[in-house]
């Protein structure tokens, strides 16, 4: 397996963990969750409490998810078009 990632992966990443979240809009930096692993590409900007917390993460009970009724694909969403928006 390949985990080396390319100078392009890397900046793409380091823009998406400088986004705020793209669950709760807590203000950056964030961390990058990957919606499948080893595709930089579609990481998804997300706090610690909503990417990894026990209670509102994804890895978690997702508790915040569930209120604003958003899966992975919705807060990608919010991620790229904030991409888009930066620069
Ligand atoms: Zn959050
Ligand atoms: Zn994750």
């Amino acid at each position: 397996m390949n985990n080396q990632l390319t100078a392009k992966e890397r900046e793409h990443l380091a823009k998406v963990k400088s986004l705020p979240c793209s669950v709760c809009d807590a203000p950056g930096p964030s961390e990058a969750h990957h919606v499948k692993q080893h595709q930089q590409y579609t990481c998804v900007a997300l706090c610690q409490d909503c990417h990894t917390g026990s209670h509102n993460g994804w890895h978690g009970r997702r508790a915040m998810w569930r209120i604003k009724k958003y899966d992975e694909i919705d807060a990608l969403a919010i991620t790229v078009k904030r991409l888009m928006l930066l620069k």
